[in-house]
């Protein structure tokens, strides 16, 4: 199983206060996973040929889905009578991260990519910002059938909250520990794609002297945990790697890659040895 992230950073110009799809980045992705799949003997997705391998791609809200979060202050707590504005607030959110999930899947089935939209607010909830119930059955079906699920950071109900923000990262995590499908290799491949060369001692943009960590085990490796440098509302770089450091705990190691790199995706799907992060 591969379980690729391509990062809000990556797909959009993430920094800015209007939502920008960055095309260049998208339609390089796009053809860098068509080729990846054709090396792998995954051609299955494009030819009918068998393969024992599947693929579940998972994208960040970036300048679609943070601002919206971050102006209507979903996932804080609130008055009953703040609850009718947060309603129109969690509406316009899903609509915008639905935009955002409309054109990417446009730009991967143009590559030949069968790309199936998985919404994760029409079915999934969390307890205090956790994913609490989320049913796998429909993505393991689709992928049974040869489709690439595509499911991406959103809004969902939350038991505790109301509503909540649910991070691409979290569902990456979660995915990652529970698709186990019987007609699939269940050997799983955990890739992200960020704007840098994966982790650092520091925030790499914002000091020189910051050091890359070729190999994280644990948080006490970053000296300073800054979340990011822009509009996150999710945790950042922070909040990717705890949930990369639980799956790490269980035996999951992944891999966290520069996607503004050209070729980087391509060769990471290849298992060929480019600069980032092992988080194991
Ligand atoms: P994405 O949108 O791709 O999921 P994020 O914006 O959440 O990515 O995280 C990537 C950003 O995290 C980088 O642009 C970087 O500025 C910031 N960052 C903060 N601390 C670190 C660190 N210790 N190592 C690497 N990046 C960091």
């Amino acid at each position: 199983m591969i379980i690729l992230k391509l990062g809000g950073s990556i797909l959009t110009n993430k920094n800015s206060k209007k939502a920008e799809v960055n095309y260049t980045n998208l339609n390089r992705i796009a053809n860098e996973i068509k080729n990846a799949l054709i090396n792998k003997g995954m051609d299955n997705f494009i030819n009918n040929n068998s393969s024992d391998q599947g693929l579940v791609i998972i994208h960040g809200a970036g300048s679609y889905g943070h601002p919206p979060a971050k102006k209507y202050e979903i996932g804080k707590n609130f008055n009953n009578d703040e609850y009718p504005k947060k309603r129109i607030g969690f509406s316009k959110t899903q609509i915008c991260v639905k935009k955002l999930n409309t054109i990417i899947c446009d730009i991967l089935v143009n590559h030949g990519l069968p790309c199936v939209s998985i919404q994760a607010s029409s079915f999934i909830t969390t307890k205090n910002k956790r994913i609490n119930n989320f049913n796998l059955d429909s993505i393991e079906k689709y992928i049974d059938e040869g489709f690439i699920p595509v499911i991406y950071g959103d809004v969902v109900l939350d038991d505790e909250l109301k509503v909540a923000v649910l991070s691409g990262d979290q569902i990456l995590q979660y995915i990652a520990i529970n698709l186990n499908l019987s007609s699939k290799s269940n050997k799983k491949e955990v890739i992200l794609g960020t704007d840098v060369n994966g982790v650092y001692t520091k925030n790499p943009k914002k000091y020189d002297d910051a050091k890359h960590i070729p190999v994280l085990t644990s948080l006490d490796d970053i000296d300073e945990l800054d979340s990011t440098t822009n509009i996150d509302v999710t945790g950042g770089m922070i909040g990717k790697i705890k949930e990369l450091l639980e799956l790490a705990e269980i035996g999951i190691e992944s891999k966290i890659i520069n996607a503004n790199e050209h070729g980087a995706i391509l060769d990471a799907l290849n298992n060929k040895n480019i600069k980032g992060t092992k988080i194991k």
